[in-house]
């Protein structure tokens, strides 16, 4: 029997996460991929592991939890790929030998399938000395060239496209270069960049005051060509424990600069903003780590050689009653659902194979998980909610907070059972934001048996695992379109074109609903404002402790003004970053809608 509704799901299964045995296909459908996981997750249990793969699968079955992709597409396989979709590489020091070992650092955990993230802010700026040769720098953004040639070069595994995020401190003298460089259609095609914003770059840009741009003094060499070599700043850098003397190279307007950033990402949809003070002062593990970059699409912080493990509970598999009076959630299902994943992802740690022997330290040091959801535009449309009500936010953080408390006191017990993570410090742990938030009952647990995971919830986008599950609307995002044309890329480097329909809309459809008259709860992404977009991300942020991934659509003609006062909300409302999607001739979209193609 088939569990696909959608020609596209079974294509995607097919192509990505089915096991072929030297060619010959060995499995017959869905439900041996689920058992693959299953029984390869219950196999690192100490005791009852027939028990626990027979609860694994049926979490897994109707694509109710959703293992991020690499979990899907590697365990059980025998092959050796990683199930991390997420990593953060190694600080890069700034010397040629160090650069080309990252580098291949780098290459080898692409190869196993992971998405990375780099900050180049530890690299002198163009136009500095080199000592060794006498030559002359020449700054992050030439070195990322070379990485990008690098992913371009590896395919990562199979027919996945590698993704890479760069990162680069607001007060990097290179920092404007950096804000630039993808205006040019040729540049950094496999970066996404997002700037490193603080909360001392947030406040000059409010009293438009003077921006130093600055360098580490110990790094620079005595013959540094740049202007301005006399005068020295203090500075402490979000995270870091001590002041460091710096070399003002530079100075903007704040202003300035931010309308710089601002103009890019409102012209070519690049870059992103990370406020990494806000993730630092939210990260559980402040007590140990400095965090300055985030992986590929930004749902996780983590800091050098950081990995982190996904899974998604489906939300529309838990609407009771939809379209009627009666509709609503089973939260008594959603938190079995978040519990019973958060003891797989736990086991994806000590099942995964690590590209690199200091990512394996960092992950089973932390065992950082990112649990969330997805379907949640399919589900509150089910509900008979509009996106962008009180109704639905309010809805919305129930459930998260449902998901959050569950998969805490899941962690909880685990630690009872298995032991806490290798760095966890009690008092430090309780004394950090987000678990001084927690529920009595939660702080009450850690102190008691600590915990075994230090993060464990996260939104990520979901791309390629909602596709699998029927083609549900992606992590929190609203539905793209109720129909539209999709383009897939497939093993041999060609797009394929399906034609999909949404979830919410097949089941209105198949109810007797008519498709010409939909209720007005059926809105697409881009009749949203991009404000409503922002409140759902900042309602939800308060039960996230890793981070959010969320694009924001922006109308073609949204003005410049109001574009820009949206980073600034999303500063205050607590986010921990902002992206936002205008149309612009640079990117071209991938989705197409219905008539439009
Ligand atoms: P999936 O649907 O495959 O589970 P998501 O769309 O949820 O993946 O993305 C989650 C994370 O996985 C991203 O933030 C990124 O770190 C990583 N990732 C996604 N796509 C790729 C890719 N093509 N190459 C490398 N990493 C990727």
């Amino acid at each position: 029997m088939s569990r696909f509704e959608a020609e596209i799901s079974e294509f995607i299964w097919n192509t990505k996460y089915r096991v072929r045995d030297d060619g010959n296909i060995a499995e017959a459908c869905v439900e041996d991929s689920w058992w693959r996981l299953a029984r390869a997750l219950a196999s690192v249990e100490p005791e009852n592991q027939e028990y626990w793969a027979q609860c694994f699968y049926r979490n897994l079955e109707d694509f109710r939890f959703l293992p991020g992709g690499r979990i899907l597409a590697g365990a059980g396989t025998g092959h050796q790929v990683t199930l991390f979709n997420c990593f953060v590489m190694g600080s890069i020091e700034d010397s040629l030998e160090a650069i080309f070992e990252r580098l291949k650092e780098g290459a080898l955990t692409m190869q196993q399938g992971g998405g990375i993230g780099v900050d180049f802010s530890s690299l002198r700026p163009a136009g500095s000395g080199a000592q060794h040769s006498g030559t002359i720098a020449s700054g992050p953004v030439s070195f990322m060239r070379i990485w990008d040639a690098m992913c371009a070069t590896l395919l990562s595994t199979g027919s996945r496209r590698g993704a890479m995020m760069a990162t680069l401190r607001c007060d990097h003298p290179d920092i404007e270069h950096f804000v630039e460089a993808k205006r040019d259609p040729a540049e950094l095609r496999h970066f996404n960049l997002s700037v490193l914003v603080d909360d001392n770059f947030m406040r000059a840009v409010d009293a438009d005051a003077d921006w130093p741009l600055v360098f580490p003094e110990r790094q620079l060499q005595a013959r540094c060509q740049n202007r301005g070599r006399g005068e020295r700043v203090v500075r402490r850098w979000s995270g870091e424990s001590e002041p460091q003397s710096c070399r003002v190279l530079r100075r903007v307007r704040a202003q300035a600069l931010w309308r710089k950033i601002m103009r890019a990402a409102y012209d070519v949809a690049e870059p992103g903003v990370l406020f990494v003070d806000q993730i630092n002062r939210h990260n559980n593990l402040n007590y140990r780590e400095q965090i300055s970059a985030t992986n590929p699409c930004g749902e996780i912080p983590l800091p050098p050689y950081g990995a982190c493990n996904l899974g998604s509970v489906n939300l529309m598999c838990f609407v009771r009653e939809p379209f009627t009076g009666r509709a609503r959630l089973d939260r008594e299902g959603i938190a079995h659902c978040a519990a019973i994943g958060t003891r797989m992802l736990d086991n994806v740690i000590d099942l995964s194979q690590y590209p690199l022997p200091a990512q394996e330290v960092q992950a089973r040091g932390c065992r950082r998980i990112g649990i969330g959801i997805t379907g949640l535009a399919d589900a509150l449309i089910a509900l008979g909610l509009h996106y962008d009500s009180n109704a639905a936010r309010e809805i919305a953080a129930e459930v998260l907070q449902t998901l959050r408390d569950s998969a805490y006191r899941t962690s909880i017990a685990l630690a009872k059972e298995k032991g806490s993570f290798h760095f966890f410090r009690r008092d430090a742990y309780l004394a950090s934001a987000d678990i001084l938030a927690l529920p009595e009952s939660l702080r009450r647990g850690i102190e008691a048996l600590g915990i075994r995971n230090s993060h464990l919830v996260a939104i990520a986008p979901t791309g390629t695992i909602s596709l699998l599950a029927n083609g549900v609307s992606s992590g929190i995002e609203p539905v793209f379109d109720f129909q539209h044309r999709r383009r897939v890329l497939t093993a041999d480097g060609r797009y394929r074109e399906f034609e999909i329909s949404d979830p919410s809309f097949r089941l209105w459809c198949a109810r007797g609903g008519n498709p010409e008259a939909l209720p007005p709860q059926f809105v697409s992404a881009r009749q949203l404002s991009p404000r409503a977009h922002l409140l759902m991300a900042a309602a939800l942020q308060p039960y996230v402790d890793n981070a959010i991934s969320k694009t924001v659509n922006i109308p073609v003609d949204f003005p410049f003004e109001r574009f820009e006062s949206l980073y600034r909300q999303a500063y205050k409302l607590g986010l921990k970053g902002c992206t936002t999607f205008r149309p612009n001739p640079i990117t071209q979209s991938i989705l197409t809608s219905v008539g439009e193609a």
